[in-house]
């Protein structure tokens, strides 16, 4: 058997009963990415031998702990951090080429909640550079390729988390969202992307991208994976005043509830934003199985959310400019040598290290906060984007949760959008408003358009990811559109 292909559920009944060990599912996942990521291209640094030593180290815990491993569930299990998140010794480079050789002197609060919990770090994963993009092609190190169809995006950013996911070159990813971030690569690779609540999971050692919005969470086979990675990164930290104390609830108690008579909200309005009529068919019957499986269909609008891209397009770009100013060229990174004047270590270090797109960013960011526009962009942005999040909780008053598509398409072809950023932007049509709101948001395989994956969004109350992990566990128990995999 492919051990790679374990989700993270099989694979901890295997782990616990002996009949395998973290050694042997990291040694076939390094054989996996041997075999397979020269065409996908989803790591940028595979750390073999750090992780085969945390492989051994893990079963000498599980020896020791003997039956009281079971505390543990990701105990020996390899996964893979988008390069964004720091980990300590390990390059972070979030796919840009001024910090290419950056190595972080510690871990981000996740890497170290899943290290402390002897989790294994095969390595790190291509993402568009410090996020910034809807499919990967940002990377200063090339695009990472779906695997479904080798000349299409795996989506973005974390398209090689996803990818690697869908790949089975790991049991499990991380990624970060800001604006969709997860939940648009995994429905373009097939696989489960969750989104948890803004401060559920603490951003500190994130490379940071929109502070307000930003957060890790993950990628993974199933919806039962994603509530067990959940559970061991999510909670209060105290180095991010973000995350609060809020109780983190044991996912699996939540899982044997069905989902009969809970009212699901639909956005009409989205659904007919779907113009392919395959894929829009493919949607139709995802939310007539949960129909089937109890659940009552709610009509929901959404009268704001068609402000939720230029809303989100501002906001980001202020933050971005902002937070990408810290690359100095003397501080971390890339600094050029070409240089005559301080000024010159600045402009010089970061014309040559950010790509186009976290210049077009950095530039638009400081456009919209400058004196004479701040009123006009900014502000103005930030009121649209409470009226955004009001009308979020309003709807979610009155339901248990929203569905949506996650993307209007299925994954495009590598250069069909990356000349038009506009065009890629639009992608994240049904992504931003859950992401400017701060609420917890989970995107989940339904089917396939075109031979290529699709997936529905559920978006929930602040903090209650155990309901968007009910409902999607209750469909995956009763479909099969997770099992399929793609056969490269
Ligand atoms: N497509 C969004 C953007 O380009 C997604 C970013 C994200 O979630 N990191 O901003």
């Amino acid at each position: 058997m492919n051990l790679n292909r374990l989700t993270i559920k099989q694979a901890q009944e295997k782990l616990a009963n002996g009949e395998i060990t973290s050694v042997d599912l990291t040694k076939a996942c390094l054989a996996r990415i041997k075999e397979v990521d020269d065409k996908i291209k989803a790591c940028l640094t595979v750390c073999a031998d750090e992780a085969l030593a945390e492989a051994k180290e893990a079963d000498k815990r599980r020896k020791k702990l003997g039956a009281e491993a079971i505390s543990l569930p990701l105990l020996g299990i390899p996964y893979l951090a988008k390069d964004n998140i720091l980990t300590r010794g390990v390059r972070t480079t979030a796919a840009s080429k001024i910090l290419e050789n950056y190595i972080a002197p510690f871990d981000a609060t996740v890497i170290k909640k899943l290290r402390d919990a002897g989790a294994v770090l095969l390595g790190k994963t291509n993402l568009d550079e410090f996020a910034h993009g809807a499919s990967t092609e940002n990377s200063a190190f090339g695009s990472t390729h779906n695997p479904w169809d080798l000349e299409r995006v795996p989506g973005g950013s974390s398209g090689g988390s996803a990818a690697a996911v869908a790949a089975n070159i790991c049991l499990f990813a991380l990624g970060t969202d800001t604006g969709g971030s997860i939940r648009c690569p995994s429905s373009f690779c097939g696989v489960t992307g969750l989104k948890p609540t803004y401060g559920r999971s603490s951003r500190f050692g994130l490379l940071a991208m929109t502070s307000s919005t930003d957060v890790p969470g993950p990628i993974t086979k199933t919806v039962e994976d994603a509530s067990i990675v959940l559970k061991i990164i999510a909670g209060h930290d105290k180095h991010d005043a973000t995350t609060p104390e809020v109780e983190v609830p044991e996912y699996s108690e939540e899982f044997r509830k069905n989902i009969k008579g809970l009212k699901l909200g639909m956005v009409l309005e989205y659904f007919d934003q779907v113009t392919d009529k395959n894929f829009k068919e493919v949607l139709l019957k995802a939310v007539d199985k949960l129909k089937e499986l109890g659940a009552e269909i709610v009509p929901v609008k959404l009268p704001y959310a068609k402000y939720g891209i230029p809303v989100y397009y501002i906001i980001t770009p202020s933050e971005v400019s902002s937070n990408l100013a810290r690359f100095d060229g003397i501080r971390y990174g890339l600094s050029s040598d070409q240089v005559k004047s301080i000024t010159e270590v600045y402009t010089k270090s970061r014309g040559e290290g950010f790509g186009s797109e976290a210049k077009r960013r950095i530039m638009l960011g400081t456009y919209v906060l400058s004196a004479g526009y701040y009123d006009a962009y900014y502000l103005k942005a930030q009121k649209v984007r409470t009226k955004i999040k009001e009308e979020l909780d309003f709807e979610l008053e009155k339901v248990d949760a929203i569905i949506t598509p996650t993307q209007p398409t299925v994954a495009f072809k590598i250069g069909e959008k990356n000349s038009d950023p506009l065009q890629m932007y639009l992608e994240d049509i049904f992504v931003t408003g859950p992401s400017l709101a701060g609420l917890p948001a989970i995107s989940v395989p339904c089917g396939f358009s075109e031979g290529l994956p699709v997936g529905f969004q559920l978006i929930g109350k602040r903090f209650n990811e155990g309901m968007l992990l009910r409902i999607g566990h209750n469909y995956q128990e009763a479909t099969e559109w997770h099992n399929q995999k793609p056969s490269i």
